[in-house]
């Protein structure tokens, strides 16, 4: 299975995935341009069969209706989502493994904190953890705001017992891309954090929307401060050298909304 990662143009900077499997099938995420998914599908001769919505939000749900209409595809979800996703036919449980093609499955695992209708897919590749499709739960360098039906602490306990515990190679594929900003946010409150600085200026000049390298689980572990609640230097910036990792999280999430 090839995951394709496709860039919206859009001005929250969405990012839709196409899982492309070896008998031509298709599924996409988070379809927001149905236009967009049209021409990649057309291009390359795929069978679209499924859709995926990660979570509610409209910028994630936007291209259903028109795709429904145009392949009659199925579409599977958070069971919160009955009501909010369109065409909504498939509820999917946590832990929940689904066989896609050749020795490729998807582990689904149930992410709220963003919203609480939150799910990300562990992409497992001959028995080995491949990929994350993360959903606005993390992001590259950063994670998802609550502020739309979410709550800090609940995405706080998504983050170090569901993300954090991937293996080091696990690729993360997340629904918008906010790489430099998030990384600048990993540098206001960890000024010495030296791959982070590296990471920036290895963006300079290039564009993160296009062949940026792939960024993994052992990567965030380096440059996501979200994923670094025991940094020293975090916690002396931010004031709270003896506070638990919730309460440490629970305040970066607050600054980064007023940064
Ligand atoms: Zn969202």
């Amino acid at each position: 299975m090839k995951i394709h990662q496709i860039y919206t143009k859009s001005f929250m900077r969405n990012w839709n995935y196409i899982f492309e499997l070896s008998n031509s099938d298709a599924i996409v995420i988070d379809p927001l341009d149905d236009v967009l998914i049209n021409e990649f599908v057309d291009k390359n001769s795929l069978n679209l069969k499924t859709i995926i919505n990660t979570h509610e939000h409209f910028d994630h749900i936007q291209g259903n209706q028109a795709l429904i209409d145009q392949y009659g595809c199925d579409v599977w979800s958070h069971k919160n989502c009955i009501d909010k996703v369109p065409g909504l036919s498939r509820i999917l449980e946590e832990g929940e493994i689904i066989e896609l093609d050749t020795a490729c499955k998807i582990k689904v695992l149930e992410t709220p904190g963003h919203t609480f209708s939150h799910l990300s897919l562990l992409v497992i590749s001959h028995d080995l953890q491949e990929a994350v499709i993360a959903g606005d739960a993390l992001f590259n360098a950063g994670v998802g705001n609550c502020r739309n039906g979410g709550d800090p602490e609940t995405l706080y306990q998504t983050i170090s017992k569901q993300f954090c515990i991937l293996d080091d190679s696990v690729v993360v594929y997340p629904g918008h891309e906010y790489l430099e900003n998030n990384l600048k946010f990993t540098l206001s409150v960890e000024p010495d954090n030296i791959d982070a600085a590296e990471w920036l200026n290895d963006l300079k000049g290039t564009d993160p929307t296009s062949n940026f390298r792939p960024i993994t689980i052992g990567d965030e572990r380096k440059i996501n401060t979200f994923m670094r609640l025991d940094s020293i230097s975090l916690r002396s910036n931010l004031g709270m050298l003896d506070a638990s990792d919730k309460d440490i999280f629970i305040a970066l999430r607050e600054r980064r909304d007023n940064w």
